[in-house]
């Protein structure tokens, strides 16, 4: 089955990850986690049928919003036709410019039960705009929540949770059972909030090759980082590192890996 129908007649797309929210218990604890206020600048990535766009319009009437499918986009103009400040634009939220939405002084809100088969390259993709934005809240498989939030040591820990955490905070909020969606996923959600550092507290020189090297790393999780870091650098300058190169990736905090790529940075 690829499709199911769901309540407006709209036949819910598993192709663009359509799990709609209609528990409005759960809709109520996203909405008081955003806390939306007038003249706050939202985003929403993937509106849907707009479960979460109708309370949030409410207490914030000028949004925008990013949805993939045309089909929904009809829909959604009807439903929100008395909201002249609601900007609905149809495209692929992997390759907006969220830039456009940014104005000095007043930093983006980034919002959305985002489509899971796309959450990570997304997430990817909205680092590059941390600069600009004030927080995000986002419903996201649990298991992606968990890698967020993971710590040096923890099994879900990666080149995901190094990287958020390198520009954000972030703060796994509440699960959401399978049951709060239509279709239901077959696995368990979670919101999560993320606010990004205004600086990090581990600057890197160079991101590029902080990102790199945690890739690199994490090609080869269970191997020492002397075995991958030699592929990368010359005996005398692995020999020059202020690290102990027994340990594996998947030990090292973000504060190490920052410390190694700015090492890096300066051999070259
Ligand atoms: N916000 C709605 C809700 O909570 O009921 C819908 C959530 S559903 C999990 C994900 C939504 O993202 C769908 O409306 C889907 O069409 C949309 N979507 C999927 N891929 C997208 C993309 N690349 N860019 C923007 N929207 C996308």
């Amino acid at each position: 089955m690829s499709s199911h129908k769901s309540h407006g007649g709209h036949q819910a797309r598993k192709r663009f990850g359509q799990n709609f929210l209609v528990d409005p218990h759960t809709i109520s604890k996203i909405v008081a986690a955003v806390a939306p206020k007038p003249g706050d600048n939202i985003v929403e990535i993937g509106p849907g049928q707009g479960a979460i766009t109708a309370p949030i319009l409410s207490r914030c009437p000028t949004l925008n919003v990013v949805e993939l499918d045309r089909d929904l986009i009809p829909l959604l103009q009807a439903q929100f036709q008395g909201y002249p400040d609601l900007q609905i634009h149809q495209g692929d939220a992997l390759c907006t410019d969220f830039s456009r939405f940014y104005e000095t002084g007043r930093p983006l809100r980034i919002i959305g039960n985002l489509p899971y088969n796309i959450s990570t390259p997304l997430l990817f993709h909205l680092l590059t705009y941390s600069g600009m934005v004030r927080d995000m809240h986002f419903m996201l498989q649990k298991e992606v929540v968990d890698r967020l939030a993971a710590m040096p040591g923890d099994k879900h820990y990666g080149r995901l949770s190094v990287m958020v955490q390198y520009h954000s905070q972030v703060q796994p909020l509440f699960r959401v059972p399978p049951g709060a969606f239509r279709p239901a996923p077959k696995v368990e959600s979670a919101i999560v909030r993320i606010v990004p550092y205004a600086e990090p507290p581990y600057p890197a020189t160079d991101i590029g090759l902080l990102s790199k090297l945690v890739n690199a790393c994490f090609q080869q999780r269970r191997k020492t980082i002397r075995n991958t870091l030699k592929h990368l650098m010359t005996e005398q300058q692995l020999a020059g590192l202020d690290i102990d190169l027994t340990l594996r990736p998947e030990t090292l905090s973000v504060a190490d890996f920052v410390r190694l790529s700015n090492q890096m940075e300066a051999f070259s």
